[in-house]
């Protein structure tokens, strides 16, 4: 026989008002006070019916608080805003606000948390994938929920993660598009040419992120034993408003038109024209005079693996050297205007390189490399590792040269297993500079000349 629970039990009456009344003790508020509920029905089975299912959800643990239940969009922000501040890195923070902002709010942030059911994540995936986004777009977007979800389930808000019970989009894994060796080998001789060439040789060369790479100080660099950390990452984030109401504060600045297929006023717009802005559009925040949280900042690398030290190639060693002596020269130059950030990469005022104009370099030299246009992550990164694979470094090297944390990521590059990580970089190292020691890597050589006639051969 189950235990007695008095203080638990239920009470069903007729009211005087010819209602049935049901009251169901859920356990105890936020403030210490019972928690009693109300039911009510026409008919005394159908209130019983009733009871029976609050007591269920009680003693499944699965009964929403009490208090009022926020909606998709209140909780969000409250998650986001004292919760998920305190425990994920600002990038990934500003990315979650802005999957909120423009995906998840404007699909399915009226509805009130405890009535979100798994149908609305399926139309909202489906939607945005109508709307032209990526598949891996929309499974930020459903991490984003997904932990959003966790958390208000943990704290009893919700009786369910419904994002668990939802398929999470799958990410084609040919979405990677590196570049093949000869196309590394062509995009770093057109970068020779530039004072930032050795940053691009460098993200290749290492498969290192392009917050690591801009980030990257002298002291963490040895160049006698050939190691590196990257301690730290450069990043830009994203303005909030810190003002009260920030779709009046960005009034000037919206455009609720879509630009003519002609249009000529953004043709200088590296990401084409901007797109047309939504009816209670909140952003324009970079003109906020109360703006915060933005800007250009140094965070520490996403994870615990990425701080082991890395192997330099051997050919970047003098490279690199070579690059110390330019940037001295460079800091004698600009006097008093220098900014010492001990950055290896820096502007030429030792202020370190924003990730925009990074971005805009790179599809500059694939430009004038004639190189098919694709991401900065593909180009430099997802390359490193799959020119170690066609190298023939095994999974567990590339692994630890790209410091995964799960060998599922790196398998996405490779096949078999194997040997040390020194071989590893110098083998990369080959095959990027075979000239490395005999020419002057700067200078144009005639196989660049070469290879540039053959380009010029192909576009045509
Ligand atoms: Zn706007
Ligand atoms: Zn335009
Ligand atoms: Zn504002």
């Amino acid at each position: 026989m189950s235990p007695r629970r008095p203080n638990m039990e239920s009470s069903i009456y007729l009211g005087s008002d010819g209602w049935w009344h049901g009251r169901v003790t859920m356990g105890v508020k936020n403030d210490g006070s019972p928690d009693r509920r109300h039911r009510r029905a026409k008919t005394e089975a159908a209130v019983r019916r009733k009871v029976k299912e609050l007591e269920k959800l009680r003693d499944e643990g699965r009964a929403p608080k009490a208090g009022r239940i926020p909606t998709v969009e209140q909780w969000m922000e409250t998650y986001l805003n004292t919760i998920a501040i305190r425990t994920i890195k600002p990038r990934t923070w500003d990315d979650y606000w802005s999957k909120t902002r423009n995906d998840i709010n404007p699909h399915i942030g009226k509805h009130r948390l405890d009535r979100l059911r798994p149908e609305h994540l399926d139309q909202l995936y489906t939607d945005l994938l109508a709307q032209g986004h990526a598949p891996s777009h929309v499974l930020k977007v459903h991490r984003t929920l997904s932990r959003a979800l966790k958390i208000a389930h943990r704290r009893e808000l919700i009786g369910r993660n419904v994002a668990t019970l939802v398929d999470a989009p799958s990410v084609e894994e040919t979405e990677a598009n590196p570049f093949t060796q000869e196309q590394a080998k062509d995009f770093l001789k057109t970068a020779a040419k530039r004072r930032t060439a050795l940053r691009w040789g460098f993200g290749i060369g290492l498969a290192v992120r392009q917050g690591e790479t801009l980030g990257l100080r002298w002291s963490y660099l040895d160049l006698d034993t050939g190691e590196c950390r990257t301690e730290w990452q450069l990043q830009r984030l994203t303005w909030r408003h810190g003002c009260a109401d920030p779709h009046a504060c960005g009034s000037r600045r919206h455009r609720f038109d879509a630009c003519p297929t002609d249009c000529t006023r953004h043709r200088s717009y590296k990401r084409g024209c901007p797109k047309p802005c939504a009816k209670n559009c909140t952003k324009h925040a970079s003109t906020c005079p109360e703006r915060k949280g933005g800007g250009l900042v140094f965070t520490r690398p996403k994870t615990k693996k990425s701080q082991r030290p890395l192997v330099i190639p051997p050919p970047l060693i003098p490279l690199l050297r070579e690059h110390k002596a330019r940037q001295e020269i460079e800091r004698a130059e600009a006097g008093d205007a220098w900014e010492e950030n001990d950055l290896v990469f820096a502007r030429p005022d030792g202020r370190p390189i924003d990730p925009r104009d990074d971005w805009e370099e790179f599809k500059e030299i694939l430009a004038e490399a004639g190189i098919s246009d694709r991401r900065l992550y593909d180009g430099s990164r997802h390359t490193g590792g799959t020119i170690l694979n066609e190298l023939g470094v095994g999974m567990r090297t590339i692994m630890e040269i790209m410091r995964h944390t799960h060998l599922s990521t790196t398998r996405r590059y490779v096949k078999s297993t194997d040997p040390l990580a020194q071989e590893a970089a110098r083998r990369i190292g080959e095959a990027l500079w075979p000239q490395a020691g005999k020419t002057e890597t700067r200078t144009e050589t005639t196989s660049t000349k070469d290879a540039q006639a053959r380009r010029r051969r192909r576009i045509k």
